[in-house]
C-alpha cells in the first residue's frame, strides 16, 4: 500500500486476528437471498477450516436489507455489515468493501446466490499455486439467452482483444485476490467488470477456474442491456489506461504532430498554387481539410501536455508509483 495518510480511507479496526478469507459481498435489494447466503458461507468456510469474515456492503436498498444486515452483523461475530447512504453501483459497492475488509485473501461474489460459495475453497487453493487473482468462470451460465449470453459473449470477446488478458469470463463475480493486490486499484464508474484487466496492468499473475452458476432464485436482476453500452466506453478507458497511463503524451503528441504536418503540408501546396501558380483557392475543400487538420493537430498536442501534467498528479498526489514490486529479497541484511 502506497497512499499517504489523507487519501487512506476510514477502515474499522484490524481485529487481533487477521482472517484469512474476507468474503465481500455487495447487496442491493436482495432480502430474501441474505439469510441462506451468510449460512452457506460461513458453512463452507467451517467445513474447509478456513479463517474467515463475511463483508455485506448494502448498497441502498429499499427493500429491509439493510435493516436486515444490521440485526444479523449485530448478532453474528463473523458477518460486517457496511451500509452505503444510498445506491452508489455495484463498483463503490465492491470498493466499499475492499476498504473494510482484512482478510489475507479476498473474495467477491454476488449477493443474490448465483455464485456459489461451495466454489471458495477451491479458488484459494489456485490462488496459492502463486497467483495474484483466480477468475471464476461460468462455464454454464444460466441466465436469458438475448439479453444476456449474447451481448456478454460480445463482450469478452472484446474484452479479451483489448486488454490481451487471456480469460473466459470477465463478468463473473466470483473471484479471488490476494489482498495487496485490491489495495493497489483505484476502482471507478462500472470498473468492477475490469478488475482482472486493471489486476493486470498492477502485474499480476491471473489464472481462471470454471465455477458454478445458478439461475437467480430470488428477486430480479439489476441490469439490463443499457450495460452493454458502459462496458464499451469503460473498456476505452481501459484501453487508455493500459497502453499509455504513464505516457499520454506518446498518443496525443504523435497523432497531434502527424495532424499538424499534414495540414501544414497541404497549405504550403495550396499557398504555392495561389501565389506561383496564380490559381483561385477559396473555393477548394482541400483548404477546409488544411486548416481543419492544423487546428486538430494543435489541439492534440496540447491535450497530450495536459494530460501529461494530470497524469503526474494523478501520480504524485497519490505516492502512487509508476511501477509495482511483487517481492523485495534481502531488504533487512
Ligand atoms: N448490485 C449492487 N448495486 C447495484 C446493482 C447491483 O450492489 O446498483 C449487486 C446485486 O445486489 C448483486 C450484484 O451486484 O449482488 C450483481 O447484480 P445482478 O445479480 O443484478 O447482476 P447479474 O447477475 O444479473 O449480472
Ligand atoms: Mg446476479
Amino acid at each position: 500500500m502506497n497512499r499517504s495518510i489523507l487519501t487512506e480511507p476510514l477502515v474499522t479496526p484490524r481485529p487481533l486476528q487477521q482472517p484469512r478469507v474476507s468474503a465481500v459481498v455487495p447487496v442491493y435489494n436482495e432480502v430474501e437471498s441474505i439469510p441462506l447466503l451468510v449460512e452457506t458461507i460461513a458453512g463452507v468456510m467451517q467445513h474447509h477450516g478456513l479463517s474467515y469474515e463475511i463483508v455485506c456492503v448494502d448498497d441502498g436498498s429499499t427493500d429491509g436489507s439493510a435493516e436486515l444486515l444490521r440485526e444479523l452483523a449485530r448478532s453474528r461475530s463473523d458477518l460486517k455489515a457496511v451500509l452505503l447512504r444510498r445506491n452508489y453501483g455495484q463498483t463503490a459497492a465492491m470498493s466499499a468493501g475492499f476498504n473494510n475488509a482484512v482478510g489475507q485473501v479476498i473474495v467477491t461474489l454476488d449477493g443474490d446466490l448465483q455464485n456459489d460459495p461451495t466454489d471458495i475453497p477451491r479458488l484459494i487453493d489456485k490462488l496459492e499455486e502463486g497467483y495474484d487473482l483466480v477468475s471464476g468462470w461460468r462455464k454454464d451460465r444460466q441466465d436469458a439467452m438475448v439479453t444476456r449470453l449474447i451481448p456478454s459473449r460480445i463482450a469478452n470477446w472484446l474484452i479479451r482483444k483489448v486488454t490481451e488478458v487471456r480469460i473466459h469470463d470477465y463478468g463473473c463475480s466470483l473471484k479471488a485476490y490476494r489482498s495487496e493486490l485490491v489495495r493497489d486499484m483505484n476502482l471507478y464508474g462500472e470498473l468492477h467488470r475490469f478488475l482482472p484487466a486493471l489486476a493486470f496492468i498492477e502485474g499480476a499473475r491471473i489464472a481462471e477456474m470454471p465455477v458454478t452458476h445458478h439461475a437467480r432464485r430470488f428477486g430480479k436482476s439489476k441490469y439490463g442491456l443499457g450495460r452493454t453500452f458502459r462496458v464499451l466506453m469503460d473498456l476505452a478507458t481501459i484501453f487508455f489506461m493500459k497502453k499509455f497511463l504513464t505516457r499520454p503524451m506518446h498518443v496525443f503528441g504523435l497523432f497531434g504532430l502527424i495532424s499538424m504536418l499534414v495540414g501544414i503540408g497541404l497549405g504550403l501546396y495550396l499557398t504555392l498554387l495561389k501565389f506561383g501558380f496564380g490559381e483561385a483557392i477559396g473555393d477548394r475543400p482541400l483548404l477546409i481539410l488544411a486548416v481543419v487538420l492544423f487546428l486538430t493537430g494543435v489541439h492534440l498536442f496540447s491535450f497530450g501536455l495536459l494530460a501529461e501534467l494530470s497524469m503526474r498528479t494523478y501520480h504524485e498526489s497519490q505516492n502512487r508509483p509508476i511501477y509495482r514490486v511483487r517481492e523485495v529479497i534481502g531488504s533487512d541484511r
